[in-house]
């Protein structure tokens, strides 16, 4: 008898877990993995924080016992992502116009989003940057829109094709949505200067678009206030928007998978029909979220002492990600690179798009093994001080050929 299984096709292999396979059966010692979208100290590991770590101790003494939580979250969790991203001031927050829900971490909470999107606007087509985090399009599409790409990285300047998009924008049916990377975009690490978020905040109103922010780094480029621009902007704007965020990387709890979606409306009683359709889509997908990294977040951030650390902690990732692309730029020179490699530093966040052809990208790999994303994507946070060098060496020999 043949298996209900049995017509089952393979499916495609995720291409940077497929590089993480390859790395981890390279036997050289000398090997580095930049293909990651993980931070990574200067000792190669993934940091746990000393405020998490306290946090942590803390709760671990409480023994608090493990009752459901709320289908969104707790309140102290949920108010907690609400005054990181909108400002502790915001009048958005004060005047109940911000639906926030725990989500399981960023992609979750971008997931409770596109559901809810699809049961508002079901003929609407979302729009992504081109290039955008892979997932993007597998989620949306996954929720059932068609999903499609609006103009972002341009190759000849290694910056944004901003007439491009913003022409893209104009040109869009009202209810179209757009997925924005708030900061540090992924992967070219290309951002909107200020002037351009006003610019897209006009054009979203101009068309009628729904903006949805998508905020995985919010603290790895400029500062936690700095970063969140483009959600004040769009908060100062009176339009409503959605935001996903995530602490996977600002609290290095990636595996805690702790992250929120936020819904700006347009009243406080909007707000509590918003909040009671996103709890409908939770409660039939995982019923209500769990519990350690919303409670080790919500301590952190409500404890003086322990923000204050976080804060220093969070800075020191950002600092050290700035040092490895000025290392890395200045390394690349004094080995005799004539090529510009400037524009590293002025990427943000963790990747840069470095220009490197796929088949530079797999010769760094096969003789160097140097791992990155065959879109020439490298993560800066996977440099440390011991292995910037050879990695300066490696790329310096490729592009000598
Ligand atoms: N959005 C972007 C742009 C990302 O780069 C990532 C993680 O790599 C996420 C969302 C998802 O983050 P999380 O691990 O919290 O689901």
């Amino acid at each position: 008898t043949s298996s209900i299984f049995a017509a089952v096709e393979m499916a495609p292999r995720d291409p940077i877990l497929g590089l993480t396979e390859s790395f981890n059966a390279d036997t050289r010692p000398t090997k580095v993995n930049l293909g990651v979208g993980v931070y990574y100290d200067d000792n190669g590991k993934i940091p746990l924080l000393a405020a998490v770590k306290a946090a942590e101790k803390a709760r671990l003494e409480a023994a608090p016992p493990r009752g459901y939580q709320p289908i969104e979250g707790p309140a102290t969790y949920t108010q907690a992502v609400q005054n990181l991203l909108f400002g502790a001031g915001s009048d958005l927050i004060a005047a109940g116009r911000v639906v926030t829900a725990q989500g399981i971490g960023g992609t979750g909470a971008l997931r409770i989003g596109a559901d809810f999107l699809k049961r508002l606007n079901p003929g609407a087509t979302v729009y992504i940057s081109d290039p955008s985090w892979e997932n993007h399009r597998a989620l949306f599409e996954a929720a059932g829109f068609p999903v499609e790409t609006y103009p972002y990285y341009d190759a000849a300047t290694r910056g944004v094709d901003f007439a491009g998009m913003k022409a893209k924008l104009l040109s869009l049916p009202a209810g179209s949505v757009i997925l924005l990377h708030a900061c540090c975009h992924n992967p070219t690490g290309a951002d909107l200067s200020d002037a351009q978020w006003e610019e897209v905040v006009a054009a979203c109103r101009e068309k009628g678009l729904v903006p949805f922010l998508d905020m995985a780094y919010q603290g790895f480029a400029d500062g936690i206030d700095q970063d969140a621009v483009a959600v004040r902007l769009f908060s100062a704007s009176g339009l409503q928007f959605f935001v996903s965020s995530s602490f996977s990387k600002s609290f290095s709890l990636y595996g805690e998978r702790v992250g929120a979606l936020s819904i700006v409306t347009a009243s406080k009683e909007e707000s509590s029909r918003v909040l009671s359709q996103v709890k409908r889509v939770i409660r039939t997908n995982y019923s209500n979220p769990q519990i350690h990294g919303a409670a080790i977040v919500a301590t952190v951030l409500s404890s003086p002492e322990l923000r204050a650390q976080w804060e220093s902690e969070l800075a020191g990732m950002r600092d050290r990600i700035r040092a490895m692309r000025t290392g890395l730029v200045e390394k690349l020179a004094a080995k005799g690179v004539a090529q510009d490699f400037s524009f590293v530093v002025k990427q943000r966040g963790m990747f840069s798009y470095t220009g490197l052809s796929a088949d530079q990208v797999a010769v760094l790999q096969k003789d160097f093994g140097i791992y990155a994303v065959s879109t020439g994507r490298i993560c800066l946070a996977a440099l440390n001080a011991k292995n910037i060098d050879y990695v300066a060496d490696g790329i310096a020999q490729v592009l000598k050929g």
